[in-house]
């Protein structure tokens, strides 16, 4: 789970017909008659309803209070609806009161990653959860397995549970130390963090470059505006017609027939007020003459000789677009920290701007590290592998607009590579490299890292990407990226990424993330993000629904090229079962 719980929390794992809840239900009083103050989370698949038709607190629900909190002598009950969707689990577990209690126990939920107990009846007929599920940590069954060195106990032995769930308990809020734990103080000990947790601390750790430029409008595209935009026009200029069509005065509706005194052509003006009973031909875009606020579309006209009938409704003002009505002069139009892309390229232009003040290039040094790593376009060595990284790497540093620094592929030699990261960080905003930040890696750039000093080797809880090496070589945020080709995308996407563009001095920038459901069961392992490569679509009902790419392994890069995003499995989620909903990653544009 995502977050620390303050108290234990044990589930029991069943197929429906195992009898979970009468086992609770006689489990309960042997648990409390030890001493525990239990909480209970239990899932149910129905609509339940705790509440009854005609009380009062339904009426007041059914009346529209979202949450109901009703409350007596003896006990108060929080009744929160939720139409949109069911509640997180972790969100469900911050509602218990833990001061009050010892443990939580939780019914069902077999999908959700936490310790659990596996009931089993053989009557029952369904397979075992323990073999693919690290969640189980003991088995009540009414048999025994051989394959596990889970603890067992009987499923009738009651007493047995009791005796494991109490000691459970004890164990988990006094945990014993044992010496090899204690001793972690060891600073090369990596940390261990959550994607979110790296990502914060990287966020915090990085700052927007000083120094903006002037940029002509047509390279513009990627930049990100170093000022707010004030419009110095109106938009439009004037006041227009929105159509091809003949133009009146809006007093003069409802008369049988207009005199067409002239034609305004778009670049031009009418500059003859109308008088009464006048009409102009005019083009879309063309200026309004003075006094004429209505158009009638070509298409509800007809002309003859100089005169024109109308064959539809008239309202005062249709088809007229106004000065400013877009924009008016001194509107805010961008601020500070918008990348500009065609719309704001193009609303930039539309306000006559030639050029804009922007931040200027990050510049990014990139190099590849490694033995075994051969550059391409030369012929293959025995015993290597082609540098992808570098490459992949440089793809997504150009699609953020940076400025590309590459340093090729560094021998493994601890002098020349600190040799390259000082240059490196002389030269460029950011260093990044590929490959030998493991735990356990001799390579060279670890120990040329360890000397440079203040670079922390992480251990993030994700796959692909676990070892990421991130801190400061002379001020400059370094990243240290995994070797395997496809953990190192994985990786940029989501800490890179997001400290560049920060750098870059954009503002706000939070990835798209959107719901699509899956039509694969999709596995994932308790306490790890799991990012699978995974292609969206909308199926034939409109629904957008997400597979994987196949085979998932860090090294195969193909699954980066077929996929169009990322399949984000939480840690407190180990499985996704077909047809339940899954957080995607949209890639488009970003790498
Ligand atoms: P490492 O973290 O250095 O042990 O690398 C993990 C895997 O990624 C190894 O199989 C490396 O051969 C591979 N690898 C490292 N650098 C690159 C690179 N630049 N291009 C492609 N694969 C690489
Ligand atoms: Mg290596």
């Amino acid at each position: 789970m995502n977050f620390q719980l303050p108290i234990p929390i044990l589930g029991f794992a069943a197929y429906s017909g195992t009898g979970k809840t009468t086992l609770l239900e006689v489990l309960l009083p042997k648990l409390t008659e030890a001493g525990l103050r239990i909480g209970m989370l239990k899932h149910a698949h129905h609509n339940f309803d705790v509440d009854k038709e005609g009380k009062d607190s339904y009426r007041l629900r059914k009346a529209g209070a979202s949450q109901m909190l009703i409350s007596s002598r003896n006990r108060f009950a929080l009744m929160t609806e939720t139409p949109e969707a069911e509640s997180e689990f972790e969100y469900l577990l911050t509602r218990f009161d833990t001061d009050k209690l010892d443990v939580i126990l939780v019914e069902g939920c077999k999908n959700i990653a936490f310790p659990k107990i596996e009931l089993h009846r053989e009557v029952v007929g369904k397979p075992w959860l323990y073999p693919s599920d690290d969640n189980i940590i003991a088995i009540a069954a009414d048999t025994e397995v051989t394959d596990s060195e889970l603890p067992q106990m009987n499923i009738n032995d009651l007493d047995a549970i009791s005796a494991f769930v109490v000691d459970y308990v004890n164990r988990q809020a006094n945990p014993v130390v044992t010496k090899s734990e204690g001793a972690c103080c060891d600073t090369l000990s990596p940390a261990f963090l959550s994607v979110t947790q790296g990502q914060e601390k990287i966020l915090s750790m990085v700052n927007r470059v000083e120094g903006t430029e002037a940029c002509a409008m047509f390279d513009a595209s990627g930049r990100v505006l170093s000022d707010d935009v004030i419009s110095p026009v109106n938009v439009p200029q004037y006041t227009n017609s929105a159509m091809d069509g003949y133009a009146i005065r809006g007093e003069d509706i409802g008369l049988a027939e207009y005199q067409v005194v002239g034609e305004v052509m778009a670049g031009y003006a009418h500059n003859a007020p109308l008088l009464a009973g006048q009409a102009v031909k005019i083009m879309t875009g063309a200026p309004t003459p003075v006094g004429v606020d209505t158009v009638i579309m070509r298409e509800q006209s007809s002309q003859q000789g100089d005169i024109v009938t109308f064959n539809a409704e008239i309202k005062v003002g249709q088809n007229v677009r106004q000065a400013g009505e877009d924009l008016a002069i001194g509107a805010a139009v961008f601020s500070q920290g918008q990348r500009l892309a065609s719309p704001e390229m193009g609303m930039l232009a539309s306000l006559g701007f030639g050029e804009c003040t922007v931040f200027r290039k990050l510049k990014v040094a990139v190099f590849s590290t490694g033995d075994e790593v051969q550059a391409p376009g030369t012929e293959q060595k025995e015993n290597s592998i082609y540098d992808s990284n570098r490459f992949t790497i440089m793809g997504m540093l150009q699609a953020l607009g940076c400025e590309i620094l590459d340093y090729g592929i560094i021998e493994d030699n601890e002098d020349l590579m600190i040799q390259a990261l000082e240059e490196a960080s002389q030269n460029a905003d950011v260093v990044m490299t590929s490959g030998g930040v493991s735990v356990g890696d001799a390579d060279y750039i670890k120990l040329a890292l360890d000397k440079l000093g203040q670079i922390d080797f992480w251990r993030i809880n994700m796959r692909p990407g676990r070892p990421l090496a991130f801190g400061q070589i002379n001020n400059k945020p370094f990243f240290g990226l995994p070797g395997n080709p496809v953990a190192v995308m994985v990786s940029f996407i989501n800490f890179v990424e997001p400290a560049l563009r920060k750098m870059q001095g954009e503002v706000d920038w939070q990835p798209l993330k959107v719901n699509a459901v899956a039509t694969e069961n999709l596995r994932s392992r308790q306490g790890r993000t799991e990012f699978s490569r995974g292609v969206y679509e909308l199926d034939s009902r409109g629904q957008l629904t997400v597979r994987t790419t196949g085979k998932q392994g860090s090294g195969i890069l193909r699954s980066m090229s077929e996929a169009n995003c990322l399949i984000e499995i939480s840690p407190s989620v180990d499985t996704v079962k077909v047809g339940e909903s899954v957080t995607i990653i949209p890639l488009q544009g970003r790498i």
